[in-house]
């Protein structure tokens, strides 16, 4: 449930709200609004405490959160949220561009690919390190080793870096490198991970699941947002079909979908979704005009020497193509790419 505080409420008793809460077995998490404050209860809502929380100085309204998930709902806040990923701003008219290989390869492949989608305007770099692949005969990444070499990368050309976290025995090692954790779709409903996630303080780029639906994406949002960490960057990546001619089904209507229900920022990756660099431009531009918080693409220098991933992968001149035509189109729709310039 959330307790709305009146405009005027004094810190004073906006800190009596958060222990009294705390005092009657349940978890407070405060957002302050411009406006006003409001608190989110999580726990047994049947308990016959609930009933005092509007007998509390300076608590205005009760209310109950019909969702299944709480803190990432619309009721939490009425506001869109923001997260930051080192300066870049994510939502609120902000939008990520984050671009980079499937994989890190090596130093040089991933100094050529950052050094381009910089160029282009790329504002967050990407590179697995841990690679979540269908054969175990695959390659694997290149571990620890890989996420030196991102971050490096990352710091030369001015970019915060996400790769992929797959295990919550990797999450300690992962966030000494990475500014934010990508969750991918094969472990968006791995628990222990997201909680693990959860209790760090770096943000989560988490991505749907491949026969999740929004309901399911949310609540494992839910999982971030409870233990603590309120950066949460969710990803429509395509769901399973019965289509063959494309990789996985672009979802679009997730986006207004998600943000009727939801506070949090959303971006779409037309890489994984269509698996076509034919199709992924167009798809980019509908994801800005769906109203995306932006867009999640895979680079690379020299597509056929790829390790993974290699034929959904943009060239560099189409990545620099798609940029200036997603930045003419967020103009027109009062948003913006954000860069180090303007902030
Ligand atoms: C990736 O981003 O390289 C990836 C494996 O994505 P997904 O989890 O969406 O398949
Ligand atoms: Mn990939």
């Amino acid at each position: 449930m959330i307790l709305v505080m009146r405009p005027e409420a004094s810190h004073e008793q906006i800190e009596h709200v958060i222990k009294t809460v705390e005092e009657l077995g349940f978890t407070p998490h405060v957002s302050r609004g411009e406006t006003r404050t409001i608190v989110g209860v999580i726990g047994d809502e049947t308990k016959p405490q609930t009933q005092n929380f509007a007998a509390i100085p300076g608590v205005e309204q009760v209310l109950a959160i019909q969702k299944p998930f709480k803190l990432a709902s619309r009721e939490f806040s009425k506001q869109d949220s923001a997260v930051y990923v080192g300066k870049v701003k994510i939502g609120q008219g902000s939008l990520a561009m984050i671009a980079g290989p499937c994989a890190v390869e090596s130093y040089e492949v991933m100094d050529a690919v950052g050094k381009y989608v910089k160029a282009g305007g790329a504002n967050i770099l990407r590179g697995g390190a841990f690679k979540p692949r269908t054969s175990p005969y695959a390659f694997q990444g290149m571990g620890e080793d890989g996420l030196k070499i991102l971050r490096d990368v990352g710091q030369k050309y001015g970019m915060p870096v996400v790769t992929e976290v797959m295990d919550p025995r990797q999450v300690d090692l992962v966030v000494r490198y990475a500014d934010m954790l990508q969750i991918g779709a094969r472990n968006m409903q791995n628990f222990d991970l997201l909680k693990e996630c959860g209790k760090t303080k770096t943000p989560v780029l988490l991505k749907r699941g491949m026969s999740a639906t929004v309901k399911d994406l949310l609540m494992s949002a839910e999982y971030v947002l409870a233990e603590g960490n309120k950066d949460v960057v969710l990803v429509e990546r395509g769901v399973r079909s019965f289509e063959d001619s494309t990789r996985n089904m672009l979802d679009l209507s997730a986006v207004p979908n998600v943000k009727g229900q939801s506070h949090l920022p959303i971006i779409v990756d037309p890489s994984h979704a269509t698996g076509r660099p034919d199709l992924i431009p167009a798809m980019c531009r509908a994801s800005v005009a769906a109203g995306a918080d932006g867009v999640h693409v895979e680079v690379h220098n020299c597509p056929e020497k790829a390790l993974s991933d290699g034929p959904q992968a943009l060239l560099p001149h189409q990545f620099l193509d798609l940029m200036g035509d997603l930045r003419r189109l967020a103009g027109a729709l009062d948003r913006q790419f954000w860069a180090p310039s303007e902030n």
